[in-house]
């Protein structure tokens, strides 16, 4: 933008971003025109308003720059009009209600803080999308508006503190994303792969994660390729990717960015599921981000490393080396965990989907239960304040590794914690629940209301003190005191933490279902009203898009088994027992009294393993059938699906699993956990 835009027309815009000044539509104009040229001499000759739905995917209309000229000809035009604005029709978006299809008109709106981007031949330009009415129908919007409240809320605590120079506080955000990468052509022949992005059916091979021998390991070469071109299609984007590594489970693997404000890391990793997803089809290969594709093995998820920071630079959660004489970084933290543990229901929300219901709370990844990990060090502080003024900070000395040629390292004041959903770690939290295959914003936008929320408070408090210092001290103290119960050191895996954490009376939302109606309290919405994220109606459209998404997403596994078990499976197993049963009639036939009990037993077994099989999906047949028809009511409906659709799924595959394991393997309708695993 330097480069190419005239030093007004670059400074007017530079305010817009940096501190939220209105645009000017004379800036726009200049600027599209640059960025027409920008993009034209790169490739490109479309462009499109890309935005975020609440479909959870990216949205785009690419229109061509050509204009006719009265001569016949036609030039290559861009206003300032068409980047600032957007029509895209909103009827077959999800709305939850707000729109109905004959009310069609949306709007998309330039989003000038995160950067435009070339995709293939066309120019991609953020934006917030909107109904006719101006609520918000993405992600994106609330997002931003999440944004203002928490920098105008920091703002006002840090003008407390002395701070007179920053202008704007942003929270920032590195997203590291897991993923799984299997070949192409098994894919092809799942189709619960196919229409679910999870496998649906599929027993264990010998060997799972049990060795821990991928985690790190070293790439194969076709992975070590596609994760190449993957990082220089993402550096293409302008998307910092920076880590790349093997994950736990076999075929997982790991990719993390650097970090950037929240709304750009909500953009780039959007960008980041997309080409990987891209990239991977040209390997031969295909991307899954569902967040349990495979039972058995770990799943994927995403970790929402989250921070605070001034426009001129400083970190808000740095604690520096003796964080007890740090009561700014105190007040910020205190602020954080009394949000976490007021709204704990919101948080856990933000993490829910379909996926992740079979996750979270199962032994691989946080629990359901929102906790804090704090360390040792900050702990220690947080304690002695409930007492008085903190006087000390733990300091973690050196470390020697007993060799003399190995250098002697200064050690973390604090060990890492792998269990906790939400953990400091240094210089930010890390929020751990976040499902692999959904937008980031969802969470981000409850990170920042809440703390904005609590730092509103601070500050209204501390406004008042005739003596700021004890004041402060106070503050902190009335803190801890009332929300310690949500700090967590411990090992979050444990069947004891859940015991103890019903004790602290943390909330144990085990499932989607059960954390939806957290949207629509009247807690959630006064919350979101005082910082003007989201209004009621825009909350309740939302709670009914999650409600419905839910159920259809239900459906749609238990359809894709009924389905499979009818066409693949149970033909696959009678094949199977007719084999079976010819041999035993064959053998007979050429050697009266030749032993064929193991053909009998087998066939036995295998016939009475396929009568229960067909029992449990007419069961699972019934339910879903009855599912459609429930009425009273999203919230019924979903609750219908969770308790008696995905139970008989459940049902229905401990039988299809135990099956594949009897029967020929040459019969086997589709690729197995073993092929899919290990064969990429
Ligand atoms: P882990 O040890 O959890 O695997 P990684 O190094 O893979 O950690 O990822 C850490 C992520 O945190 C990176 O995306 C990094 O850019 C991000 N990060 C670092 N500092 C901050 C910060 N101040 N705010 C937000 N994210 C940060
Ligand atoms: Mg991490």
């Amino acid at each position: 933008m330097r480069q190419r835009l005239p030093k007004n027309t670059y400074k007017a815009l530079r305010k817009t971003i940096d501190l939220g000044v209105e645009l000017d539509p004379a800036v726009a104009e200049v600027v599209a025109n640059a960025m027409k040229d920008w993009a034209i001499e790169k490739g490109a000759t479309h462009f499109t308003h890309w935005f975020q739905p609440m479909t959870g995917f990216t949205a785009e209309k690419h229109d061509s720059f050509i204009s006719p000229t009265p001569d016949g000809k036609v030039i290559m035009e861009f206003s300032g009009k068409e980047l600032i604005k957007g029509e895209p029709d909103a009827s077959s978006f999800p709305s939850g209600g707000i729109r109905a299809t004959f009310e069609a008109r949306g709007y998309t709106a330039w989003d000038c803080t995160s950067p435009a981007f070339i995709k293939e031949d066309t120019l991609c330009i953020p934006t917030a999308f909107c109904s006719y009415t101006g609520e918000a129908l993405d992600r994106k919007t609330p997002l931003l508006r999440s944004m203002e409240a928490i920098s105008k809320q920091a703002l006002r605590v840090l003008r407390l503190f002395g701070n007179e120079t920053s202008q704007k506080v942003i929270t920032t955000v590195g997203a590291e994303q897991e993923y799984f990468l299997i070949d192409k052509e098994f894919f092809k022949k799942r189709k619960d792969l196919v229409y679910t992005g999870r496998t649906l059916f599929g027993a264990m091979p010998p060997k799972g994660q049990e060795l821990e021998d991928h985690y790190f390991g070293s790439l194969k070469e076709r992975v070590a390729a596609y994760m190449k071109e993957l990082d220089a299609e993402l550096w293409k984007l302008g998307v910092a990717a920076k880590t790349r590594h093997n994950e736990v489970a076999p075929a997982q693997h790991e990719l993390a960015p650097i970090f950037s404000s929240t709304n750009i890391a909500t953009d780039h990793n959007q960008l980041i599921m997309d080409t990987m997803k891209k990239v991977a089809n040209r390997h031969g290969l295909v991307c899954l981000l569902h967040e349990k594709p495979f039972a058995g093995v770990n799943g994927s998820g995403k970790h929402n490393n989250w921070s605070m920071s001034t426009d001129d630079g400083m970190n808000l959660l740095e604690p520096g080396t003796t964080p007890h004489e740090n009561a700014q970084f105190l007040v910020f933290l205190a602020a954080i965990i009394k949000a976490v543990d007021v709204h704990a229901d919101l948080l856990r929300l933000s993490a829910a989907n379909t996926g992740n219901d079979h996750r979270l709370g199962a032994n691989e990844a946080p629990p359901a239960i929102i906790s804090i990990f704090l360390g040792e060090q900050l702990t220690d502080i947080l304690e002695q304040i409930e007492k008085g003024p903190a006087t000390s900070s733990k300091q973690g000395g050196m470390l020697t590794i007993g060799v003399s040629t190995l250098p002697a390292l200064p050690k973390d004041a604090t060990d890492r914690n792998r269990t906790s959903p939400f953990a400091f770690t240094g210089n930010k939290f890390e929020f751990r629940m976040v499902p692999s295959s959904a937008s980031i914003s969802g969470p981000n936008v409850v990170l920042n209301t809440i703390v904005a929320d609590v730092l509103s408070e601070i500050a209204d408090q501390l406004e008042k003190a005739a003596d700021f210092n004890g004041a402060v001290q106070q503050l902190l103290q009335d803190i801890v005191k009332q929300h310690r119960r949500v700090i967590f050191n411990g090992n979050g895996y444990s069947e004891d933490w859940v015991e103890e954490a019903a004790t602290r009376g943390l909330p144990n939302i085990r499932s989607t279902v059960e954390a939806i109606p957290a949207i629509i309290t009247e807690k959630a919405i006064s919350l979101y009203a005082r910082h003007g994220v989201l209004s009621e109606v825009e909350l309740h459209s939302r709670y009914e898009i999650l409600l419905e998404e839910y159920s259809k997403q239900i459906n749609i596994e238990a359809r894709t088994m009924i389905e499979m078990g009818k066409r693949q499976i149970i033909p696959a197993v009678i094949k199977f027992a007719t084999e079976l049963a010819a041999s035993i009639n064959t053998i007979k036939a050429a050697a009266a009294g030749a032993d064929v009990t193991v053909q009998g037993d087998l066939l036995a077994e295998v016939s009475s393993t396929l009568a229960s099989f067909k029992a449990k999906s007419s069961a699972l047949e019934k339910v879903t059938e009855e599912a459609a028809d429930v009425e009273g009511g999203a919230l019924t409906q979903a609750t219908f699906y969770r308790e008696s659709v995905f139970p008989a799924m459940g049902e229905l595959r401990k039988v299809g699993d135990y099956i594949e394991t009897l029967v020929d393997e040459a019969l086997w309708p589709m690729p197995t956990y073993g092929e899919l695993l290990f064969q990429v």
